[in-house]
């Protein structure tokens, strides 16, 4: 079995992101907008400035009360479109229930939108059109580019629709010429899926949830889970050890496709800055 090194993988993104910078005029920023006070957004957050700050990129965060109210939130994203000086706009999420997400994301300029959850992007990938795409299944693409996966005419399988996951992930495999089938809660035998499949990918969020009797011999598994057990050891979607002698290629937690999510969300702003200015 041939582990798929994210952090490697991760480290040359925000390599080329360096370099890209080194040679462009204006600037590439990002704002994060971090509402009330939840801890494992604000770690992602602070992982995401630490980031920036590496590779050159102006970071801003901007930290708002848990009862903001949604037309202050508004007005400060309208502010951000109009900047000159930001080209990517992230609203981390989840945020507090009184505030209307759709609303939210879809105040961010289209143009500045570097988590590809905005309508218009959403639209463009489902038509196979260039846009801007969400980091962690964009991230899954370039790891399986790196190590030579073939997708073209490969059965792949998705577990899990949500639209940060699941779905642009399928629609991202589906524009690599997969065939693609999506599973999710209510899929019958779910495992007879697997066993067919040539790339699985598991974004569950259900610990150790994929057997290596779902899977057939030498397949490539993603797993894009992260699950805390009780005693707090990181795990996936799949059951590393059961599977690791049958995979072809398989993710580790943590280490595979974590790290990519944020390299790529430097890559969107620096895609993002060179399309504004
Ligand atoms: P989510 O919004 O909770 O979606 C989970 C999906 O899994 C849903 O579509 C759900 O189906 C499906 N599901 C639930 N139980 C299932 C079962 N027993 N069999 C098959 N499918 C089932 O989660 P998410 O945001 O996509 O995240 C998924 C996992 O990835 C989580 O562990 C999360 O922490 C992790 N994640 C990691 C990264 C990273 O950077 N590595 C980024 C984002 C997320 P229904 O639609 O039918 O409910």
């Amino acid at each position: 079995m041939q582990l798929l090194d994210g952090k490697k993988v991760a480290e040359k993104i925000l390599q080329e992101v360096q370099n890209d910078i080194a040679t462009m005029e204006v600037k590439p920023g990002l704002a994060v907008i971090l509402i009330g006070d939840d801890p494992a957004s604000q770690v992602y957050v602070n992982r995401k400035h630490k980031t920036c700050q590496k590779v050159g990129m102006y970071s801003e965060v901007i930290r708002k009360n848990a009862n903001v109210t949604q037309e202050e939130v508004l007005v400060l994203i309208e502010d951000l479109n109009q900047r000159k000086d930001i080209h990517g706009i992230l609203v981390q999420l989840p945020l507090p229930k009184h505030l209307d997400e759709e609303v939210i994301l879809r105040a961010v300029d289209e143009n500045k939108d570097v988590d590809g959850f905005h309508l218009i992007n959403t639209g463009k990938l489902f038509r196979g059109q260039d846009a801007l795409t969400p980091c962690t299944p964009t991230g899954v693409i370039r790891l399986l580019k790196e190590y030579d996966i073939n997708m073209q005419g490969a059965n792949a399988v998705v577990i899990g629709r949500s639209n940060i996951v699941g779905k642009p992930m399928a629609h991202l495999l589906l524009g690599q010429n997969a065939t693609v089938t999506i599973c999710h809660s209510k899929t019958k035998d779910i495992e007879k899926f697997c066993q067919k499949a040539d790339i699985v990918v598991a974004a569950v969020g259900i610990a150790q949830l994929v057997k290596a009797s779902w899977i057939k011999p030498g397949a490539c598994i993603v797993d894009v889970g992260i699950n805390r057990l009780n005693d707090g050891k990181l795990v996936g979607d799949v059951d590393f050890e059961d599977c690791k002698t049958k995979a072809g290629y398989l993710t580790p937690v943590p280490g595979g496709v974590g790290p990519l999510t944020i390299a790529v969300l430097l890559q969107n702003t620096v895609k993002a800055c060179k399309k504004i200015t």
